[in-house]
């Protein structure tokens, strides 16, 4: 097993053990690619929503948010290109029966080539040491630059065939490459066939009355179909953004690797409406906000990079995701696109309504632009919980796990703790519970040694212990534990709301 399916594993496990994530219906077997969040993981995963909104609406006054229904008109989906377009190439093995997307494979196919890259880079840094140049070595080594000759070559034949829908010839990459099925090493593939990811249902009572609608496979159509209502309503001016968190629903071909590939995921999107001919500007200045905001949750700045797409979804004229190191190696968290006018106008043109703006500066009505950013929840749980997950040998040898997470995002701000159960300390510490829980989420313990009670709290990721002892009765003090340096400080009772909340501000 490599190690990075050893952290997966572990990740996973972590999840379940400490009540994070379930799978769904699992008394029944589960359901595939379908999850539930536990105690735990429903504090962080509202956290990160919260966060999320507070940098995205709260923090900017052009942007408002909405809350619009899963179910829609079902001419939406036509409109928007989901009902033609919203498909992934799928393809089967013959012998193992086991079905995959056809770009996927070719992708991991790349991605391996890339590994042997950096395998490249990684001998020669140990091998010329302090004096090694990793960008002249990119660009100079013959073994590097064939591999990233072949890996262009590749990708342009990929994306080119699926621009042109040009089927047969995805296969026959795939067999060139000589791929084989990652399960039982064979060739033998079928046809490279289109598969509908959206999932569809009946609104109606009765069969006949019934209509076939779908399950939104994205937040953003809710969004466009406002656009109009909540730039009237609420009198926005261009450059504005409309907000939404809420579920979206694909069937994926092949979903796995835990919640980074769901049936049902949540996600958290943000369309921003700009003057045609801006729209480049707001992209930049979007892709570098939302890099912003991820680096200041604090989590290394080399877990993160930017790819620009190649091949552009049917909306958009230029996108870029946020990739994120997963337990997995690198791959999308956020997208970034700008969606040109594509949607409204198809929106105009399904309903014969206006959908213009009148931009009173340059005295005339357009479609605006749009530039998107859409982050999944369930990624970005993911992200968090994989790069806070931390095993540590202790100075005097004993292990612990830890979940570094923000204090921000920590299901618990802080757990109070009674050193014993007797001589009036639970009563001591139960006020302290009372005054603490009107601001911040905490738990109470008394059970079991205290060492026993900070290992549960570092493994669910609470950043403040705090210990009611003896002294605590007599002077009003109790210790205060930092999870991550475990260092203690004596402080006084009556600060403690003060220094809690400071240090969750400075760790946000
Ligand atoms: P991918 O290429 O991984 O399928 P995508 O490019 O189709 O993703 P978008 O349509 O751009 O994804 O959706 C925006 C965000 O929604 C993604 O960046 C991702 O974080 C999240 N997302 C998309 N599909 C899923 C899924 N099946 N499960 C969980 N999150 C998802």
């Amino acid at each position: 097993m490599t190690n990075n399916e050893d952290k997966l594993k572990k990740i996973i496990s972590h999840a379940k053990e400490y009540g994070f994530v379930f799978q769904s219906s699992e008394i029944y077997d589960g359901l595939s690619a379908v999850y539930d969040y536990a105690q735990n993981g429903v504090e962080l995963k509202k956290n990160i929503r919260n966060h999320w909104w507070k940098a995205m609406v709260q923090m900017n006054e052009n942007i408002v948010g909405i809350d619009s229904a899963i179910f829609m008109h079902p001419t939406i989906w036509k409109a928007s290109g989901h009902v033609d377009a919203f498909n992934d190439p799928l393809i089967d093995n013959k012998d193992s029966k086991k079905r995959y997307r056809a770009d996927v494979l070719v992708e991991d196919y790349l991605a391996k080539i890339e590994a042997k890259i950096n395998k490249e880079v990684e001998k020669a840094e140990k091998r010329y040491g302090d004096s090694f140049n990793k960008e002249e070595f990119l660009n100079t080594n013959q073994r590097v630059l064939a591999n990233k000759e072949k890996m262009a070559e590749i990708s342009a034949r990929l994306y080119g065939s699926l621009e042109k829908n040009d089927l047969d010839d995805v296969k026959a990459l795939i067999e060139e490459l000589e791929i084989a099925c990652p399960l039982s090493g064979s060739k033998n593939w079928t046809e490279v066939k289109q598969f509908n990811l959206m999932f569809a249902t009946q609104m109606g009572s009765t069969a006949e009355g019934a209509s076939e609608i779908y399950l939104r496979p994205e937040t953003a159509q809710g969004i466009f179909v406002n656009y109009l209502n909540v730039q009237k309503t609420g009198r926005m001016k261009i450059p504005f953004g409309i907000a939404q968190t809420g579920k979206a629903f694909r069937n994926e071909i092949v979903a796995r690797q835990f919640i980074f590939r769901m049936r049902e995921f949540e996600q958290m999107e943000m369309q921003f409406f700009v003057r045609p001919g801006e729209e480049m500007k707001w992209y930049d200045y979007w892709k570098a906000e939302r890099m912003v905001w991820h680096l200041s949750l604090g989590m290394s700045a080399e877990n993160y990079r930017f790819h620009d797409h190649e091949k552009l979804a049917h909306y958009a004229n230029a996108a870029a995701d946020i990739e994120f190191n997963f337990p997995m190696g690198f791959k999308e968290l956020e997208g970034i696109h700008s969606r040109t006018d594509f949607d409204l106008k198809a929106h105009e043109k399904y309903t014969g309504k206006k959908l213009r703006y009148f931009d009173p500066e340059l005295n005339e009505s357009y479609v605006p632009y749009v530039i998107e950013t859409s982050i999944g929840l369930d990624r970005m749980f993911l992200a968090l919980f994989s790069a806070a997950y931390n095993e540590e040998t202790l100075e005097d040898g004993s292990e612990r796990v830890v979940l570094n997470l923000p204090a921000v995002l920590a299901p618990y701000k802080a757990a109070i703790l009674p050193l014993m159960k007797k001589d009036g300390l639970p009563e001591k510490a139960r006020e302290i519970m009372a005054e603490l829980q009107e601001d911040f989420m905490c738990q109470y313990e008394e059970k079991d040694a205290i060492g026993k009670r900070y290992r549960r709290q570092d493994a669910i990721g609470t950043p403040f212990c705090i210990t009611i002892d003896h002294d605590s009765i007599a002077d009003n003090t109790v210790t205060i534990r930092d999870r991550d340096t475990m260092k203690q400080e004596r402080v006084s009772i009556k600060d403690l709301r003060e220094i809690i909340a400071k240090k969750i501000r400075n760790k946000a």
